[in-house]
């Protein structure tokens, strides 16, 4: 497995719920876990990051804020939801309020299971979706060069 050249950084978001999913993903950012370890920076700006970690289920009014967030999010990026409440509203599901999963609004690449999320399986989660954005990151690079060589070919 190939991993980007470049450091990827990360933007979190908790869209709702108990917040026990975010307590282990900043356990993941401790020299415990040492998330670090792949070169990831934490970034609390959506137009630096390059994939987006979300926890909690959707609502009225987190739905807003996280198109937003992924919208301002640059070319090649990646969705990573974080336990049962990202990936299905989990216990809050048949809230009035709540939507669902966060793939209700959002694409999602990679769905990592529990309640809470384990500290292992964000990183097996992380581990993963650095895999989707180093191939996208290449088929984008494929694309230029073809599109730049199809120029040159007819000016
Ligand atoms: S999946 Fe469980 S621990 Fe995580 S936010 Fe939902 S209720 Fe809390």
């Amino acid at each position: 497995m190939s991993f980007l050249k470049r450091s990827p950084w990360i933007l979190h978001y908790a869209a709702t719920s108990c917040n026990g999913c975010d307590i282990e993903l900043l356990a993941c950012l401790t020299p415990l876990y040492d998330l670090e370890r792949f070169g990831i920076i934490n970034t609390g700006n959506p137009k630096h990051a390059d994939i987006l970690l979300v926890t909690g289920s959707v609502n009225e009014e987190s739905r807003r804020v996280l198109e937003n967030l992924y919208q301002q999010m640059p070319e090649p990026k990646a969705v990573l939801a974080i336990g049962a409440c990202a990936m299905s509203g989990g216990i809050f599901h048949p809230a009035y309020n709540v939507y669902g999963g966060i793939d209700q609004v959002i694409p999602v690449d990679v769905y990592v299971p529990g309640c809470a999320a384990r500290p292992e399986a964000i990183i097996d989660g992380v581990v993963q979706v650095l895999a989707i954005l180093d191939e996208r990151t290449k088929t984008r690079k494929r694309q230029r060069r073809a599109a730049v060589q199809a120029q040159e070919r007819h000016p």
